[in-house]
């Protein structure tokens, strides 16, 4: 019997509800024509204009069906304009992030032959990396709470066993897995800054123990700001890295800088048991309603979620389509000829992702 996955999706706002219409549009035509899978697609309202519209911002029904579906598609959410009566954003990506306990972000980067990309880069060389920031704990751990006198200001960084022995596990096995695929060489590199904060010499210690374990891939550490350094000056040395949560938000936005912006991003926050599949750009409502967003973000992040439902359930149909939605959305932007105009093209939100579906179904 065919396998059918069941797929919570959130619109969004801003440009979010136009660039997630045509990825559902793919993912059902792909589905369609599979007979290893089926695609059941969920809408879960949910927040800045619902919040507006209705006072809730994650409603308990939104959040169930998210926690029952097989995997959780998220368009960019929240306003500038629409805040909760203490003045912070709606940011329901966040709630989910910490209901579901997704502690793995996953942020590929990828500059493949005819990209655009700020760097000079050598002949031959391409980038592809993934890194993965750890999303529940760090420095954000005393996000909202920090104590605040006339005088001085702290917030708490927090490091937990449980939480980076289950990010080092899945950051080994995802080398593994790309190793397998042709993707990399198979090595971990933690970022951390060990040589000034005891908590990161522990997070080494913590992940030095997982390397142990996998005598068939290779490790090594990295400062953050080395890192910041390497990732300009010789980007196609990483393969997997791994770090902190506020060392993972800065570098996860240089990484978009590498791929010539955040149009091209896309992203995951991954747990035991869910997974949420989004593009790392926000709302951008500067642009919102002029056919002018970039959906490859989006798709990208529907192609991480197929090649992860793939793995999870041992399914080589779905994981194909995967790989091949990624490298249809790389074509297409090594081709130039169906950009929109945050990659220096003309073509609209609806043109850019049509010139997707045409490449996987017409030629
Ligand atoms: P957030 O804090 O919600 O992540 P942000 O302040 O980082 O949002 P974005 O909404 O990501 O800002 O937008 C930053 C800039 O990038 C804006 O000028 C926006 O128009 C542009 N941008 C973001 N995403 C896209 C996209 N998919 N296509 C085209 N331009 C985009």
């Amino acid at each position: 019997m065919t396998k059918k996955f069941n797929i919570a999706v959130f619109h969004g706002d801003g440009i979010g509800p136009g660039i997630m219409g045509p990825t559902v549009k793919i993912l059902t035509q792909m589905a369609d024509a599979s007979s290893g899978y089926d695609l059941i697609f969920q809408d879960a309202p949910a927040g800045a204009a619902h919040y507006a519209k209705t006072g809730e911002s994650l409603p308990d029904a939104s959040m169930d069906t998210a926690r029952n579906a097989d995997a959780i598609l998220l368009s960019a959410m929240g306003l500038p304009d629409v805040r909760y009566t203490d003045g912070t954003e709606i940011s329901p990506q966040i709630d989910l992030r910490k209901a579901l306990t997704l502690f793995a972000g996953v942020r590929p980067v990828t500059v493949r032959k005819g990209q655009r990309t700020p760097l000079n880069l050598p002949a031959g060389k391409e980038i592809d990396f993934v890194l993965i920031r750890e999303s529940t704990e760090g420095l954000f751990h005393s996000q909202g709470r920090g104590a605040v006198t006339d005088n001085e200001a702290r917030e708490t960084l927090l490091i937990t066993r449980d939480i980076s022995e289950k990010l080092f596990r899945f950051a080994f096995d995802l080398a593994q897995t790309r190793k397998q695929a042709g993707r990399g060489p198979g090595k971990v590199t933690c970022v951390d800054k060990a040589n000034v904060f005891r908590a990161f010499a522990f997070f080494r210690e913590l992940f030095d123990a997982e390397a142990a374990k996998h005598p068939d891939l290779t490790s090594d550490h990295a400062y953050v700001d080395a890192t910041a350094l390497w990732m300009v000056q010789k980007p196609w040395d990483f393969d997997v890295m791994v770090t902190e949560n506020m060392f993972g938000d800065i570098l996860s936005d240089l990484g978009a800088g590498l791929m010539g912006g955040l149009g091209l991003a896309p992203s995951a926050d991954i747990g035991l048991d869910h997974a949420v599949f989004q593009p790392c750009h926000g709302s951008a409502p500067d642009i919102a309603g002029q056919d002018l967003a970039n959906p490859f973000a989006m798709i990208l992040s529907a192609a991480m979620m197929l090649d992860w439902l793939g793995i999870k359930h041992d399914n080589a149909a779905i994981r194909a389509d995967g790989k091949r939605l990624r490298e249809t959305v790389e074509d297409v932007v090594a081709s130039g000829t169906y950009l929109t105009r945050d990659l220096g093209g003309t073509a609209g939100t609806d043109k850019a992702a049509g010139a997707v579906l045409d490449a996987l179904f017409v030629s």
